[in-house]
């Protein structure tokens, strides 16, 4: 055994994984290396120390992917709907199989804590699947009146080959999302998860290969963004792009996919409004917000990272607020007991960490948090304590900017009218939330506010049925539902003749 091998065996076997840690490119159904031989040091976020050196795909493998993908494409997209579908069933049978061997992969390479890809990551994952199994005999077309004797009928096609870019933030349940419409409607997939998050969507292809996916039909490689992901982009054979990721690299993909003119979808960055009114059930707001920025070490687009409150009960929210925030136990990943873990990687906590200064640069104040950890079990890892900050405008940068972190800034209102032009007062648009018992305002505000998604007395719900992205610098498009199949499939509008009377344009 090589030393590669024998030190991912031995860091396997620490993660309590029984089966292998792939980290090869999956290209046309098999395993293997970049054509460049170039790899990356998968890292676990908790100690700073090597997973596994993963391989790197260049532009040579991204063309191989392509091809392999437009090969399996014919059968694929004209097999039957149900025989698509009963293979993501499958696939999400055997994600259930192995949820613990999943669960603890996901929380090595990207730091959740295991409760959370427990109860979280996986089971979505597999709900994921399982919804666009079910999806994929559903996607119908429409017949429509036009002139008489005409019969005109629509029907869902799947474009093509896909390109898909994955962040690093929900690496395994992202897959999911990606993967799950994009198959389901027939289309091929050539796929890149984040370079620095690459273990479980690896793990996912080698799944899809048990539950039957003919070859080529699925590529997943990981990458450099500014090479791999840049080149998905670019790429003339690829029909359609799917991004999540920041609002800068969702610019870049624009520019980059016109050259083809590829459909592209959007779900990038966010600044979500958590808006709680004077006549709010206290206890579940505090509760809620917590969720909504800590849950994931708030490295999510639809974080509840602007938390605002009405004067007249911010004293008393804070003082629980801060009280529960500074509760919350941090550790290892792998310890059933942890409540938040390392951030994704050590450049990211350095980022969130910059944010700290640049608030109080502004004149902000930092309540509770702000640095990491003293435990000085948790010193190499990428650890920040859950922080909250107080910001003196809503046009300071940390309440405008999107951190990703366990950073919360908190702003203050006296009014509706305040609360719904801070609450819109950026140029994201993703998800928002308030807590209030006031049925009228509930709805009033879900109305007026800019956003994509709104949750009234609750924050951050998803679900594979419900339309998910966003509106402004937050992206195009949406992920889930009916809605995303409108993204990955194209409508053929078919005219036939039945018995139309055209009186000859041309008479002579
Ligand atoms: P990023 O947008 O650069 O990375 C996301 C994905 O895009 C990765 O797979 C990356 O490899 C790929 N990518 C990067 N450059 C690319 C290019 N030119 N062409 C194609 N693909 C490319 O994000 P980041 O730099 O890792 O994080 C920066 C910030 O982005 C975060 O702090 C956060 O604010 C935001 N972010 C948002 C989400 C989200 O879910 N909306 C996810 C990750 C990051």
């Amino acid at each position: 055994m090589n030393d590669q091998a024998s030190s991912v065996e031995d860091v396997r076997k620490k993660a309590g994984l029984r089966s292998k840690i792939q980290h090869q490119l999956f290209i046309d159904g098999k395993f293997v290396d970049a054509k460049s031989g170039e790899t990356l040091t998968s890292v676990n976020p908790h100690d700073n120390t090597a997973i596994a050196e993963v391989s790197m795909a260049g532009r040579a493998d991204v063309d191989a992917a392509v091809a392999a993908a437009h090969a399996a494409f014919p059968a694929w997209s004209h097999a039957s709907a149900s025989d698509r579908g009963r293979i993501l069933l499958r696939l999400a049978d055997l994600i259930e199989a192995n949820a613990e061997e999943l669960a603890r992969l996901e929380s090595l390479d990207t730091g959740h804590p295991l409760r959370d890809s427990r109860a979280l990551d996986v089971p979505r994952t597999a709900l994921c699947f399982r919804y666009f199994g079910g999806m994929a005999d559903k996607v119908e077309g429409t017949t429509i009146p036009v002139d008489a004797g005409f019969l005109n009928y629509t029907s869902r096609e799947a474009i093509g080959v896909v390109g898909q870019v994955v962040p690093w933030n929900f690496p395994l349940m992202f897959t999911s999302w990606k993967l799950g419409p994009a198959l389901a409607a027939g289309n091929c997939v050539v796929m890149k998860p984040a370079e620095i998050t690459p273990l479980s969507s690896l793990r996912i292809a080698e799944l899809m290969t048990e539950a039957g996916i003919p070859n080529g039909v699925v590529n997943v490689l990981p990458g450099l963004g500014s090479v791999a992901g840049q080149y998905i982009a670019e790429h003339p054979h690829i029909a359609k792009i799917s991004f999540t990721g920041s609002t800068a690299t969702g610019r870049r993909i624009v520019q980059a996919s016109a050259g083809n003119l590829k459909k592209v979808q959007l779900e990038l960055g966010g600044k979500g409004a958590n808006i709680v009114f004077e006549d709010a059930n206290l206890l579940a707001a505090v509760n809620g917000s917590a969720w909504a920025i800590f849950h994931n070490q708030g490295q999510a687009c639809i974080a509840g990272s602007r938390l605002m409150l009405h004067e007249r009960i911010a004293d008393e929210f804070l003082e629980r607020f801060i009280a529960l925030a500074k509760s919350i136990r941090l550790g290892n990943p792998l310890d059933p007991a942890t409540e938040m873990g390392p951030l994704t990687s050590m450049l990211h906590r350095d980022r969130v960490l910059g944010y700290v200064a640049t608030a109080s640069e502004q004149g902000g104040s930092v309540l509770s948090g702000g640095k990491s950890p003293a435990d000085p079990s948790l010193a190499d890892g990428f650890y920040i304590e859950p922080t909250i900050v107080r910001a003196r405008s809503f046009k300071d940068r940390v309440a405008q900017e999107e951190v990703f972190g366990p950073f919360v800034t908190v702003l203050t209102f006296s009014s509706d009218e305040e609360a719904l032009q801070i609450a819109n007062g950026t140029e994201y648009g993703l998800g928002a939330g308030l807590w209030t018992r006031d049925l009228a305002r509930a709805h009033l505000f879900a109305r007026e506010l800019k956003s994509g998604m709104v949750w009234l007395n609750s924050y951050k719900r998803v679900h594979p049925a419900s339309p998910f992205g966003g509106v402004g610098q937050s992206g195009y498009g949406r992920e889930m539902g009916f809605e995303v199949m409108r993204e990955y499939t194209q409508v053929k509008s078919v005219w036939v003749n039945v018995d139309a009377k055209i009186a000859p344009w041309y008479a002579r």
